[in-house]
């Protein structure tokens, strides 16, 4: 039996292009998008090139939504092996100063960087204990590292981006504390930085290519027996929390 991976948000962007190179490898691809259409364009798209793929809608903001494609998943497969918490938001307004972020801004990103997150998570939980040796995926960022912030000579430290960067930091935290309840089991789950990649989210500017910025979170989602749990990485280095 093949392996089954879900991939979050992955209508665009980096998800999409996870489940492409996930699929490459002959793993079976759930394309999970809040979007009907757009999670069956984006399926269709990926069985164009050959992979196998299938559309699952998965809102992640959503309990009524996280609940139907966990019983949709259940439905066609008896387990899950990898899921990749790759859907995420940047509400923060770049004119306005930390102070000055709306609360609707924080909530919005807390709503579905965290606590879609944690909610995914805890519901395909019971799918992935039932997968042999199964790899969670928690999709940070670089701006969720509080040392890198606290540095002045650090790249990051004056991308000020409050809601988005304490969602992420808070992503890291929910990462250490799950590894660490699954420590027993041959789950692992890590953070991952994908870099600063040309995406909707990262801007026409940034400088790694979408295929690049999707190499993180594949090494992750298909590490071996041997490999870590509760860390944060980008490509193969350690990036402190
Ligand atoms: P995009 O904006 O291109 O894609 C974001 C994806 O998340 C889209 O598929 C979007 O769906 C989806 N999404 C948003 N809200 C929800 C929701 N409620 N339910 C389900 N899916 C949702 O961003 P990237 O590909 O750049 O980002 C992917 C991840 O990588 C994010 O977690 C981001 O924070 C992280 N990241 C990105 C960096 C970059 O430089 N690009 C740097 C560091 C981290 P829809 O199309 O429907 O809006």
């Amino acid at each position: 039996m093949s392996d089954i991976a879900l991939v979050t948000g992955a209508n665009k962007g980096i998800g999409l292009e996870t489940a492409r190179q996930l699929g490459q490898r002959g793993i079976q691809l759930l394309v999970a998008a809040r979007d009907h259409a757009k999670s069956e364009a984006a399926a269709a798209q990926l069985r164009s090139e050959g992979l196998s793929a299938q559309g699952l809608v998965l809102d992640v903001g959503s309990d009524t939504s996280i609940d139907h494609a966990v019983q949709e998943v259940a439905a066609r497969h008896a387990k899950l092996d990898i899921l990749v918490n790759n859907a995420g938001v940047l509400l923060d307004d770049p004119d306005r100063s930390p102070s000055q972020q709306s609360l609707e801004a924080w909530r919005g990103t807390f709503a579905i960087n965290l606590f879609g997150m944690v909610a995914v998570t805890r519901a395909f939980l019971p799918l992935l204990r039932k997968a042999p040796a199964a790899r969670i995926v928690n999709v940070s960022s670089i701006l969720g590292s509080l040392a890198l912030h606290a540095d002045p000579g650090s790249p990051i430290y004056d991308s000020t981006m409050p809601a988005y960067n304490s969602s992420k930091s808070a992503v890291n935290a929910w990462t250490l504390s799950l590894a660490h309840e699954l420590s027993g089991t041959p789950i692992k789950v890590n953070s991952v930085h994908p870099g600063h990649v040309k995406t909707d989210m990262g801007g026409k500017r940034a400088p790694m290519s979408i295929e690049d910025g999707a190499r993180t979170s594949v090494a992750m989602a298909t590490l071996g027996a041997d490999g870590p749990s509760g860390t944060f990485t980008h490509l193969g280095k350690t990036l402190p929390w």
